[in-house]
């Protein structure tokens, strides 16, 4: 009898202190949540809730600067391989949903990307005046 009151106060002080661990644990996250709650451009915690994304993640809007972010993103940068292989694939007359879906790059990130490098692109060719010979302009789709 004793060693089964025995068992059964060690099993709970077992069971206490592993909840005690737990508890701290969650406290411990929720204040790195709330440390991690800063404006990524000026460090403001001066922040307002403003609506969410299409995904559904809660928008914030610095009161300090107006910057508008999510925190915790899940957005990574497109590395420099990742354009050049856009850039291959965007001459090879691919649509740019499946170039989005072969390169794991967002669609609308994809149509931006383009949109920049139309931009970029001279509107007018140059000839020059004293060209002799027959004239042969190439022109290509982006
Ligand atoms: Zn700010």
């Amino acid at each position: 009898m004793k060693t089964i009151l025995v068992f059964l106060l060690s099993s709970c002080v077992l069971l206490l202190s592993k909840l005690a661990r737990e508890s701290v644990k969650s406290s411990q996250r929720k204040c790195e949540e709330l440390l991690e709650q800063v404006c990524p451009t000026c460090g403001s915690e001066h922040l307002s809730k403003n609506g969410s994304t299409h995904h559904g993640k809660p928008k914030h809007q610095c009161k300090s600067c107006g910057r508008q972010f999510v925190l915790n993103p899940t957005k990574t940068i497109v590395s420099k391989e990742i354009k050049q292989l856009i850039d291959r694939l965007l001459l090879e007359r691919i649509s740019l949903r499946g170039i989005a879906r072969v390169t794991q790059v967002s669609w609308s990130w994809l149509q931006e990307y383009v949109n920049q490098k139309l931009a970029r692109t001279p509107r007018q060719i140059r000839v020059s005046e004293n060209f002799s010979g027959r004239l042969t302009i190439e022109c290509d789709e982006m």
